[in-house]
């Protein structure tokens, strides 16, 4: 199927019109037509090969929303005209693993495919994101979307927000729950909200005292500004969990005294050297630091429902396709408390000559 959208076509390069052929669709493969997708800080690092294993022309994106043009005869849980959603996975080798078992497909043995930027396990054809106009996928990695959603703000939940709920599930947040959230962009916002649903008390944690307002906002009920010594100081052993977002390196020293003994702190963001890293505030505290990576296919369907369950929705800010190149622009710069969606009805077929 010849598909159109938005690709870089090589490492640092703006995003530009391409067109390319998908694969046909297997028996167990789902066809859909994207309708939205939203803009992970991921996508920027991969579009600038930040992590050396970006494979161009790459077309980003792992949080699309999208409804089912087409089915492979072995599908049974989709049909024709279903809304569904595809996150950071869109296959993996074996499902029979112990990872993929105990429902952690992003672990498998056997490695996994990612959404963009991976090879297909069959055919060996470059896995490409949502920036499309269409995308195939097997059908294990298709979420079910429910009746009533509002589903131009659903697409942050397949990254953001499966990426936090693993570790608040991990780490067995719920009431009584202390839990800071470093980090104010698409993943810390999402954090905040989703330990605000479980009953956790959380505090959100900026460099900026101009942050305040927009975390009252999101509900959290502290905010701690990293900068402020005494602040940091008085909060000393206040955590039982701190989720990490900084999408690049930092130095974390100064945040793990705020856990209590046995905290945690979980790090999300940050791919690469973890610098130094004084030992004396682990061994003294029994303290861990943590990594800790998207989340399986039970998980992601579990956010999912979460989020409708309690009415939690990412905030987004809409854009059109050709709008891109300014939202990874303004992603550079500085967090962005919400997520930028691209709305893809807005997106034009190239011309044929
Ligand atoms: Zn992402
Ligand atoms: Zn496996």
């Amino acid at each position: 199927m010849k598909t159109f959208g938005y690709a870089a076509m090589e490492a640092g390069s703006d995003l530009v019109p391409w067109s390319f052929e998908r694969r046909a669709p297997r028996a167990n493969d789902v066809v859909m037509e994207i309708l939205y997708c939203g803009i992970c800080h991921s996508d920027l690092h991969m579009a600038r090969n930040d992590w050396g294993f970006a494979q161009f022309p790459l077309v980003p994106d792992h949080e699309i929303v999208d409804r089912v043009i087409e089915v492979g005869s072995e599908v049974t849980k989709f049909k024709v005209g279903d809304n569904g959603a595809v996150g950071c996975m869109v296959d993996n080798y074996c499902q029979t693993c112990k990872h993929c078992l105990n429902g952690e497909e992003q672990f498998c043995c056997e490695g996994n495919t990612n959404t963009y930027s991976s090879p297909d396990r069959i055919d060996g054809s470059m896995t490409r994101g949502g920036y499309f106009k269409h995308i195939v996928v097997r059908e294990e990695f298709f979420c079910t979307l429910f009746e009533g959603l509002d589903l131009a703000r659903v697409a942050p939940i397949l990254c953001a927000g499966i990426t936090t709920w693993t570790p608040l599930r991990r780490w067995n947040v719920g009431p009584g729950s202390r839990v800071g959230v470093i980090g104010m962009g698409g993943l810390g916002h999402m954090a905040a909200k989703l330990a605000l649903g479980l009953g956790a008390h959380v505090t959100m944690i900026s460099r900026s005292p101009a942050k305040r307002e927009t975390a009252m906002e999101i509900g959290v009920d502290d905010f701690l500004v990293s900068t402020d010594e005494t602040a940091m100081k008085a909060a000393a052993n206040s955590l039982d969990l701190i989720i990490d977002t900084v999408p690049i390196q930092h130095d974390m020293d100064g945040y793990v005294p705020l856990l209590d003994i046995d905290g945690t702190l979980v790090i999300l963001g940050q791919v690469g050297a973890m610098g130094d890293i004084s030992t004396m505030p682990l061994v003294f505290g029994r303290r861990r630091v943590v990594g800790s990576l998207i989340g399986g296919m039970r998980e992601t369907q579990e956010v999912i429902d979460f989020c409708v369950q309690k009415g939690i929705l990412p905030k987004c800010r809409m854009i059109r396709p050709d709008e891109i190149n300014d939202a990874f622009a303004t992603l550079e710069k500085s967090d962005i408390p919400y997520r930028f969606v691209m709305d893809m009805a807005a997106l034009q077929a190239p011309e044929v000559a």
